[in-house]
Formats: C-alpha cells, sequence, structure tokens
C-alpha cells in the first residue's frame, strides 16, 4: 500500500534538494520547477502564494502541474456528482426542506470530503509540498527520494510507521 514519506523542515530553514528529479528520481534533471504553495496564515511575513523551485525534468514538471490540477478537478467533479443528485433526490422524495436540506446536503459534502481525504491517504502523488503552520513538509511516495532529500537537509531519516503491512 502506498504511503507517503515525509521530511518536515520549520519555515525558516534553507532548503537543499539533492540533485535529483522529485518525480522520477533522474538525476542531474538540469531543469527546476516552481512549486506553488499557499502559506498558512501564520506566516504572514510571507504572505499569499510562495513558489518553492524543486528539481524536476521538464516533463514531470508539467505532470507533476496536471497531476495537481487534476486531483483539484477530481474532487470538485466528485463533490458535484454526489450532492448534485442527492440534493434533487431528497427534495423529491423526502419532506426535507430549506435549513434541514442545507444540513443534509452539507452532511453528505462532509463525508465527500472524508472519503476524498482517505483515498488521497492511501493513494499519494509522487510530490506534494505541504504548509502547515511554521513547518514545510516534503512528501515523497518513493522512499529513496524521501532519504536523498532527509540527507542533503541533514536530517535523520526516519520512515513513518505503516499501517496494514
Ligand atoms: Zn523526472
Amino acid at each position: 500500500m502506498p504511503r507517503a514519506y515525509t521530511c518536515s523542515l520549520q519555515a525558516s530553514d534553507p532548503i537543499q534538494f539533492p540533485d535529483l528529479c522529485v518525480i522520477c528520481g533522474k538525476p542531474q534533471p538540469g531543469t527546476t520547477h516552481r512549486y506553488a504553495v499557499k502559506q498558512s496564515l501564520s506566516l504572514s511575513r510571507f504572505g499569499g502564494w510562495q513558489r518553492i523551485k524543486v528539481p524536476c525534468c521538464r516533463g514531470c514538471g508539467w505532470r507533476l502541474d496536471l497531476g495537481r490540477v487534476l486531483r483539484g478537478a477530481r474532487f470538485l467533479l466528485i463533490t458535484a456528482a454526489v450532492t448534485l443528485p442527492a440534493t434533487w433526490l431528497l427534495y423529491h422524495y423526502t419532506p426535507l426542506r430549506d435549513a434541514t436540506l442545507g444540513g443534509t446536503v452539507f452532511g453528505i459534502f462532509c463525508v465527500v470530503l472524508i472519503v476524498n481525504g482517505f483515498w488521497e491517504m492511501f493513494h499519494p502523488p509522487e510530490f506534494v509540498i505541504d504548509v502547515t503552520g511554521s513547518t514545510v513538509s516534503f512528501e515523497f511516495r518513493d522512499r529513496d527520494r524521501a532519504e536523498a532529500f532527509a540527507a542533503a537537509n541533514g536530517m535523520s531519516f526516519a520512515a513513518l510507521p505503516t499501517h496494514g503491512e
């Protein structure tokens, strides 16, 4: 079962990337990709979006962006595909109206959100940068790349406990 390997740094720490493509692991990819991350509010000294340069082949950079767009689009599509018919069915076949109907649909939306979150957890993308508070997390699906990244940043790499393996 694929799980992401996460390396976390403080936002103020300099980030060192090993000269490997973060997606396919090709040495010296020669190009970098600007990975846009949304800063959390506690990092207001940066504010808004920040771009982190990651070593990445040109083709893999496209895949990285496309993958992020597709994941967002898939979530919107699933949400629409579930909540719209559910709203229609509830409206036509139950006496739910107004706030009660809204609350029920919101409940369904929350379930979609949770299921999507679980799916993402077990199908992590090749590479993700996540900013939480003042911590920047780099998630790699490939353990070797996570270890190379950790080594380049002088971290000792500890594998996350895996469940059900
Ligand atoms: Zn690559």
